[in-house]
């Protein structure tokens, strides 16, 4: 048995639970979306770049947050996706918005004209067109003043509960497709994209990755720095979008698509068609390390936040959160994993893969 193995079998009963449960809600999911016809409709980052974010941040956190942070890290990593179980599996109405914002379905200059608090936002367009429209950026700084209430009480599960899903939109709001009116390619004849960048694209090459982003920082603007997330990432739209019409264009249909023997696009167990190998090598390349690039700035962001909120709690005492001898227990597997991910490596974990 080597060490990884004996660190997963010790990690704790509620980890296992957890784990049990999740399981059981992405098969409910999965079968939610059978049952419903759908396809094209897991709009966010995959499980397998919701995971690697989330367990990665962790490691960028300085060590007075890191241990405790560490002894929950299963949880942590599987948590991050359970946002979107409760958007399909759970059909939970309420979550849908907080995935997601149409920059431009809020006029020619959105962001000179969209009120920076959640307060102003209510006030200028009423709850139902947010609902439509989405509230990301309005929701992450929600998050943050709980996320910092839950550290100022010392509170285990709502620090834990808090933080997961706060990574989750987080990792959501550095999907430049997240931010966009034209979310799947729907109008520009790309239909398929969305799931093509964020769940095949990180399947089939997240493990060359440098996860290693440094140390989190001291965000002194929460509701500033909301905002520079969506606008940088809704920038990249563009490009994300223009990359790949470009190389269509220079291609035949079974270049592009993996195909039945009777020329039907393969799908997914989401309904999502199936690109070849080679096409997702060439738009993966094209991209210039965009892929890469988004995930690494949501690594950094949620570790940031993460720490922030820590910081405003007054730093208080995390660590004591656990037992001796779960800190023990713990301890030199911590210390493996920060060696891998100084070289830039996570632990290597089992995702869900979509694809
Ligand atoms: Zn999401």
């Amino acid at each position: 048995m080597t060490n990884r193995t004996r660190n997963n079998r010790t990690r704790s009963n509620r980890t296992r639970n957890t784990s049990n449960l999740y399981r059981l809600a992405f098969v409910c999911l999965t079968a939610s979306l059978f049952i419903a016809g759908t396809s094209s409709i897991l709009y966010s980052w995959g499980v397998w770049g919701h995971q690697h974010i989330s367990h990665a941040a962790v490691f960028a956190l300085p060590p007075e947050m890191r241990t405790f942070f560490y002894n929950h890290i299963d949880y942590i990593t599987e948590e991050s996706s359970v946002p979107d179980v409760r958007k399909y599996a759970m059909s939970d109405r309420e979550e849908f918005a907080r995935h997601f914002i149409d920059v431009e379905a809020f006029g020619d200059k959105p962001f000179e004209t969209l009120p920076k608090t959640w307060k102003e936002a209510k006030a200028k367009y009423g709850s139902d067109t947010l609902q439509r429209k989405g509230i990301l950026p309005w929701y992450l700084q929600e998050m943050q003043i709980k996320l910092t209430t839950a550290f100022k009480d010392r509170k285990k599960d709502a620090i834990l509960f808090l933080a997961s899903d706060m990574a989750h939109y987080i990792a959501d709001a550095h999907m430049p497709l997240h931010t966009s009116l034209n979310h799947d390619g729907q109008l520009t004849d790309q239909r398929g994209i969305h799931a093509f960048w964020e769940s095949r694209l990180p399947e089939l090459f997240g493990s060359t990755y440098n996860f290693n982003v440094g140390q989190a920082r001291y965000i002194e603007d929460i509701t500033a720095e909301s905002w520079r997330i969506i606008r940088e990432s809704n920038a990249t739209a563009d490009t994300l979008l223009s990359v790949e019409r470009t190389l269509k264009a220079k291609l035949t249909k079974e270049q592009i698509w993996q195909l039945d023997s009777n020329k039907n696009m393969k799908k997914n167990t989401f309904g999502q068609p199936m690109h070849t190998l080679e096409y997702a090598k060439g738009y993966h390349t094209a991209l210039n390390g965009m892929v890469e690039r988004q995930m690494r700035a949501a690594i950094s962001v949620t570790a940031s936040f993460w720490y922030t909120a820590w910081v405003n709690a007054g730093k208080p005492n995390i660590t004591d959160l656990d037992s001796e001898a779960t800190i023990k227990r713990s301890k030199p597997h911590l210390e493996e994993e920060i060696e891998l991910w100084k070289q830039g490596k996570l632990f290597d974990f089992k995702s869900f893969n979509e694809f």
